[in-house]
């Protein structure tokens, strides 16, 4: 059964049509925050389904992982990395580039943020295809290894080596099945919008 607080979550997420462009429902979270009340909930939420969990890392996709994110890390104990847009990042970086419906974008992480072993839970505001997270996944960790091993790269050169354990969004858009490529990484979400 559904947490009765995900209702009143939903109910404060503007819809804009046409954001930023033709045929996009833009799904407007910066009202969800001008309720805090709501906002508490829906940190709690996640905080109390992750807390004992043994995560070390709460990595946030920017932008709005960074809203939802550091609240999660500091309630569960864990650190905060951001996953940044190209050239955002000043120290040496890992990089994960990925599909957009038109184009590419590229996800950036800190090398040395994240040590092999840790237990990582990604964080954003929504999932539509599905492109973003699997970027992060990547970068954290899993599916990378995967790919490195059928190339044949080292895997040290390339990849942080955590295990992603979860992904946390607070919106899914589900027709778009981005839920499909996230390579069985369970991903958790409090909303769903038709
Ligand atoms: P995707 O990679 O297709 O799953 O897209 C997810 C990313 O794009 C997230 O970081 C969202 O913030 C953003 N995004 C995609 N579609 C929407 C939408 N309809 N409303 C708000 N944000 C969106």
């Amino acid at each position: 059964m559904q947490d009765p607080r995900t209702q009143a979550i939903a109910s404060t997420i503007r819809v804009v049509p046409n954001f930023p462009k033709p045929g996009i429902m833009f799904q407007d979270i910066t009202t969800l925050l001008l309720n805090p009340p709501v906002f508490k909930d829906t940190i709690d939420l996640f905080v109390e389904r992750y807390t004992g969990k043994g995560i070390s890392v709460v990595a946030g996709v920017e932008a709005r992982g960074f809203i939802f994110g550091p609240p999660i890390a500091l309630a569960i104990g864990a650190k905060f990395i951001p996953l940044r847009k190209p050239n955002k990042l000043p120290g040496e970086v890992m990089s994960e580039e990925y599909e957009l419906e038109y184009g590419a974008d590229c996800l950036e992480m800190h090398v040395g943020a994240v040590q092999a072993g840790e237990r990582a839970l990604v964080v954003d505001d929504l999932v539509a295809t599905g492109g973003t997270l699997c970027a992060a996944i990547a970068l954290l960790g899993d599916c990378k290894k995967l790919r490195i091993h059928v190339e044949g790269l080292r895997e040290t050169d390339e990849r942080a080596g955590a295990e992603v354990v979860e992904c946390a969004c607070v919106i899914e858009l589900p027709e778009l099945k981005g839920r499909e490529r996230l390579n069985g990484k369970p991903l958790y979400i409090l909303c769903m919008r038709l």
